[in-house]
């Protein structure tokens, strides 16, 4: 059993003159700190990474705890382009949002969509009208205080079927985002280059698509699609601030 009065935040991240490299946090028990921050440093110290940093706090807040995740459909194309159009049209349907303007952000994804050309760091906030509404268009937002109990074991679970950790962090990630009210939809392409799989997070469902970019392509990055009224303070704090743990994957 956790005993959720003795809950840390894990976060590291890394970057290279001054460009974000990697992130990765977890939640854990006071007791796995030291064993959790080594294994997450392995993971973020790549590229040759200048600068990397850790913070390790206890929860504020209780964590909300969740059963399961959204439900993985893996679902495979002959290219990337045919797979935007899939994608487009979905999202067409749940957003409002017409096709050339919902075409235009995605490319923006595809192109880095941060002012200065580069990947954003975090996720870019689209309204009903096509609006990008995230406060720091260079930052965008980013998804945190979010892991499962049992992480090893939900790992396993998933790699026997095919998946890998990045499935799992991205299942972690679109999952608290889709349990928030005011998110319709989540897109989303890694920033590696050879990394061509993404997904679109709809309520319920994570769609896994292979490929959704070029093979290639070293930009990547994540659209938050939100109903008009959304109010940006709250969405930031949920999606900033409030912990959730996951007790298992739905596969
Ligand atoms: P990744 O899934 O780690 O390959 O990340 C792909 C892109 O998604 C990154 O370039 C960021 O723009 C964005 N991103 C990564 N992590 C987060 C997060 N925790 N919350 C929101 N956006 C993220």
């Amino acid at each position: 059993m956790l005993d959720f009065s003795k809950l840390f935040s894990i976060k590291a991240r890394s970057s290279k003159e001054g460009l974000h490299i990697s992130g990765a946090e977890r939640i854990v028990e006071e007791n796995k700190i030291d064993e959790t921050v080594l294994k997450i440093l392995k993971k973020v110290r790549r590229n040759e990474a200048d600068f990397i940093s850790i913070k390790i706090e206890k929860l504020k807040l209780k964590p909300i705890v969740v059963e399961k995740t959204l439900c993985i459909e893996d679902i495979k194309f002959n290219d990337y382009k045919e797979a935007n159009r899939y994608v487009l049209n979905i999202l067409k349907d749940i957003t409002g949002i017409d096709k050339r303007d919902l075409k235009h952000l995605i490319d923006l994804i595809h192109n880095g969509a941060s002012p200065n050309g580069e990947n954003m760091r975090g996720a870019m906030i689209v309204n009903q009208k096509g609006e990008r509404i995230e406060l720091n268009k260079y930052r965008g937002i980013r998804t945190r205080n979010i892991d499962f109990i049992g992480r090893e074991n939900i790992l396993k679970k998933l790699q026997k079927l095919g998946y890998t950790e990045r499935t799992l962090d991205a299942l972690a990630i679109s999952t608290k985002n889709l349990l928030n009210e005011n998110i319709i939809a989540e897109y989303c392409i890694s920033d590696e280059d050879n990394y061509t799989t993404g997904y679109l997070a709809i309520k319920n469902k994570y769609l896994r698509i292979t490929p959704l970019k070029r093979m290639g392509n070293k930009f990547g990055g994540r659209i938050y699609f939100v109903k008009n009224e959304t109010d940006i303070y709250k969405l930031y704090d949920y999606l900033e601030n409030c912990p959730i743990l996951i007790k298992d994957v739905c596969v």
